[in-house]
């Protein structure tokens, strides 16, 4: 990406911070920089405090809404995928009442 500023090619520099996204020119002179966050400064949010917060957040969502997130179904079903069949093999060998 080029810099809107210096029109330096390929400057830009995008750097993950806690819950929002940073973007800065790499050229020294130039201070081009852009962050995803709102007029608020958010810098007393710790790394652990996002995550505490997230952690909390997460656990109140029900399956649809975590679905509903771009790529968690994917991710979510994947990564359990043998839970889940191991239990559906298990609801079925009991007759398959529900639990
Ligand atoms: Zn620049």
């Amino acid at each position: 990406m080029n810099c809107p500023e210096c029109g330096g090619v390929d400057t830009i520099v995008m750097r993950k911070m806690v819950g929002q996204l940073y973007k800065f020119c790499d050229v020294s002179e130039c201070s081009w920089e852009y962050s995803t966050s709102r007029n608020d400064d958010y810098s007393w949010v710790t790394d652990e405090m996002f995550d505490d917060c997230l952690n909390r957040i997460v656990s109140g969502l029900d399956g649809d809404a975590l679905f509903a997130i771009p790529g968690a179904y994917e991710l979510l079903s994947e990564a359990l995928n043998n839970d889940v069949l191991s239990a559906l093999e298990e609801k079925r060998d009991s007759g398959g009442e529900e639990e």
